[in-house]
């Protein structure tokens, strides 16, 4: 039975004056473009259509929150690497992107999804890499899983969590497949464990986080706090020699 059985469309946020003020914990989804995103959430959230809301016009350029219990959210970030102009590209990154994923204390962790025939691309680095300043927990779905032969998966899992090793020591990777409905229960302990969720006994495999061998990454952070109780900080560790996946 999925963990995230209840998962229900909350609402699009364009601007972070919009983000839901009930949010206790939540974890973005973010990859680029086609990794196949919404096929993972739809799978987490045994729902075959929820995270196509995401796709529709309008709805593509921002925060897409779903709800899965009082105060506990899965929110799908807009894909990245897909071709658009420099100047809104950057202005969506800036303006909301972000803002919202340096100083949003509700968020617990990221989960980033990248096509297991082309992991960790150079936006993929940029992201893991910008997003280790955070110090909150990123797990890695290796989407399309399927199309791999079991050796093809023995290598690319053992190479991307090498390469992750080098950007983030708060690095999780797994490998995934929406078709075949693998990797699920792996997943659904990492991210259950996230948000606090009760998680029962999982047959699953713990995460091999980059850094101590066996571990799961949890997030540091559990307090509460409004939008405007960001730190400064938090702000002048973000701004300091890290891009983000913009170009
Ligand atoms: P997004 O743009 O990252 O949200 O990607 P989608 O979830 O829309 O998936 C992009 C394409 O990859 C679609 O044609 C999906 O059917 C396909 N896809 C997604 N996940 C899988 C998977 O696990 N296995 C296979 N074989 N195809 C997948």
């Amino acid at each position: 039975m999925s963990l995230f059985k209840n998962v229900t469309f909350h609402t699009t946020v364009a601007s972070l004056n919009d983000l839901p003020t009930d949010s206790v914990c939540e974890i973005a989804f973010a990859g680029r473009s086609n990794a196949g995103k919404s096929s993972a959430i739809n799978t987490l959230a045994n729902h075959s259509r929820l995270a196509f809301v995401s796709k529709m016009p309008g709805r593509t350029q921002h925060l897409n929150y779903f709800r899965l219990d009082d105060g506990k959210y899965l929110v799908d970030l807009p894909g990245y690497g897909f071709a658009k102009a420099p100047a809104e590209i950057r202005a969506q990154w800036e303006g909301l992107l972000a803002p919202y994923l340096i100083h949003r204390s509700a968020l617990a962790g990221l989960a980033l999804i990248m096509d297991s025939r082309h992991p960790l691309t150079d936006l993929d680095r940029q992201m893991i890499d910008w997003f280790a300043q955070t110090g909150k927990p990123i797990h890695v779905l290796l989407s399309k899983a399927d199309k791999l032969t079991r050796t093809e998966q023995a290598q690319v899992i053992r190479s991307v969590r090498e390469g992750v090793a080098t950007l983030s020591d708060r690095c999780s990777v797994q490998l995934f497949s929406s078709l075949k409905h693998t990797g699920v229960a792996e997943a659904e302990k990492v991210l259950g464990t996230w948000l606090g969720l009760d998680i029962g006994e999982s047959e699953a495999a713990p995460a091999v986080v980059s850094g101590p061998p066996g571990k799961v990454a949890r997030p540091r952070q559990r307090k509460v706090q409004g939008w405007a109780a960001r730190s400064a900080g938090k702000e002048k560790a973000a701004a300091k020699n890290k891009k983000p996946p913009v170009a």
